[in-house]
C-alpha cells in the first residue's frame, strides 16, 4: 500500500513509513477500513441490482422475460433483418458477408444483457438463440416472398444450415455477454484485504514470494483470483467466438 503522506510504497504492516519516517499507527487502520468499506459497498450495490432483478422476475416471469427480449434481443433481430435485406437483395452480395455481419451485430446486445440486466452468459446464450431462430425464420420469410421459394427449409441440409446459422448468432451474443463479465472483472475496484480469497489462490500467493504480512498476502491472493477469473472468462469468450465463426461459415465448405 502507499504511504498516505509521501505516497511511497510501504508494507501493509508498517508502523512507521521507511521513506518519510512518519508515524502510521493512526492513519493506516483508517485507510484500510475505508478501503474495506468501499469494497463492501461495491458488493452490496451489485447484490441490490441482482435482488431487484430477482423480485421483478418472481412477480411475473413471463412479463420479465418478454421485457428482456424486447429491450435487448429485438433490436438485434431488427438490425439483422435490415442487414439481410440490404446485403442480399439491394447489394446482391454473397451470403458470407451476411454471416460475418451476423457475428458482429449480436455482440453489443449480449454485452448489454449481461452489463445492464445482470444475465449470466448461459441465459444470454438462450435468449440469443430464441432471437436468432426468430431472425433466421423472418429472413427465410422475406426471401420466400421475394424469390417465390418455400419459406420453411425443405431438406435435411437446409434444416441444418438454418440451425447452424441460428447457433452462430446465439454464440456471438454469448461472446458479448462474456466480454461484459471480463470488463467487470478488469475494472478497477478496491481490493479488500479482509475478503477471504479462494484457498488455491492463497496457496499460490504464498508460493509466489517471500513471506509477507497476512494482509499483503491476502491482497495478493485476491489479485491472483481476479486474474484467473479474467483469464477463464477470456477463454470462454474465445471459445464461443470460434463456435460462432465455425457454425457461421461451415456451410461454405461442406455444402
Ligand atoms: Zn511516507
Amino acid at each position: 500500500m502507499d504511504c498516505p503522506f509521501c505516497a511511497e510504497v510501504i508494507s501493509d504492516e508498517a508502523l512507521v513509513c521507511k521513506h518519510c519516517n512518519r508515524d502510521l499507527r493512526f492513519a493506516l487502520p483508517l485507510l484500510t477500513e475505508n478501503e474495506d468499506l468501499i469494497a463492501q459497498l461495491d458488493e452490496l450495490q451489485n447484490e441490490a441490482v441482482r435482488l431487484r432483478e430477482q423480485i421483478k422476475h418472481g412477480r411475473n416471469p413471463l412479463l420479465y422475460w418478454t421485457r428482456q427480449f424486447v429491450l435487448f434481443v429485438l433490436p438485434a433481430i431488427i438490425l439483422l433483418l435490415i442487414a439481410h435485406y440490404v446485403i442480399v437483395f439491394i447489394l446482391d452480395q454473397k451470403t458470407l458477408y451476411l454471416r460475418v455481419v451476423s457475428m458482429v451485430v449480436p455482440l453489443p446486445f449480449g454485452f448489454a444483457l449481461n452489463w445492464f440486466a445482470n444475465q449470466t452468459p448461459v441465459r444470454v446464450g438462450l435468449l440469443g438463440f430464441l432471437g436468432a431462430l426468430t431472425a433466421v425464420f423472418a429472413m427465410a420469410t422475406v426471401t420466400g416472398f421475394h424469390d417465390d421459394v418455400p419459406i420453411l427449409p425443405d431438406s435435411v441440409q437446409d434444416v441444418r444450415e438454418f440451425i447452424e446459422y441460428s447457433l452462430s448468432i446465439a454464440l456471438a451474443m454469448t461472446t458479448g455477454g462474456i466480454f461484459a463479465t471480463v470488463a467487470r472483472s478488469i475494472l478497477p475496484k478496491s481490493m479488500s484485504s479482509k475478503r477471504a480469497p479462494n484457498p488455491a489462490a492463497m496457496q499460490l500467493a504464498v508460493m509466489l514470494g517471500p513471506h509477507l504480512g497476512k494482509r499483503a498476502l491476502n491482497r495478493r491472493a485476491v489479485k491472483i483470483e481476479a486474474m484467473f477469473n479474467t483469464v477463464g472468462a477470456l477463454g470462454g469468450a474465445l471459445a464461443t467466438a470460434m463456435g460462432s465463426i465455425y457454425t457461421g461459415v461451415r456451410f461454405l465448405f461442406f455444402s
